[in-house]
């Protein structure tokens, strides 16, 4: 035979409230301590952006996160990263309002091919965003 129980609407004591406010206040804190990329929608800590040249920008940082930027320049599909390619390269810059400069994506490629009978691994993409992010490109 089943058991009636009558559900009372759940009523917090006043610890109970108090931790409610504890979580919400470290919500908050994390929210404001990393930043929201539209294209994966998901809140990430700011070292995941790259660091916005835009005057505009409160935040600073670049409207879309580097995993996504990475995504479009490398064409990932599947997981599988491909050559990035000039085309690929500037849409990417493109979400994340950066400049593509011809001279900048010379100097990468230069790098690249520099680096190709060493061991490090390296692309056109990760050379530019690295080259990008240097001072004396900002503004
Ligand atoms: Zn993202």
């Amino acid at each position: 035979m089943a058991t009636t129980k009558e559900t009372q609407p759940t009523k917090l004591t006043a610890a109970q409230l108090k931790k409610k406010v504890e979580i919400q206040e470290e919500k908050i804190k994390s929210l404001k301590e990393g930043a929201w990329c539209y294209m994966c929608d998901t809140h990430k800590a700011k070292d995941k952006f790259y660091v916005s040249t835009d005057p505009m920008s409160k935040s600073g940082l670049t409207p879309i996160c580097k995993d996504c930027a990475k995504k479009i320049a490398l064409r990932t599909t599947n997981g599988v990263d491909q050559e990035p390619t000039r085309e690929s390269v500037q849409l990417a810059l493109r979400y994340l309002g950066k400049p593509f400069l011809e001279k900048v994506w010379d100097s990468s490629i230069q790098e690249v091919e520099n680096l190709a009978s060493g061991k490090v691994k390296s692309n056109v993409w990760t050379a530019y965003a690295r080259q990008i992010a240097m001072p004396n490109y900002i503004g």
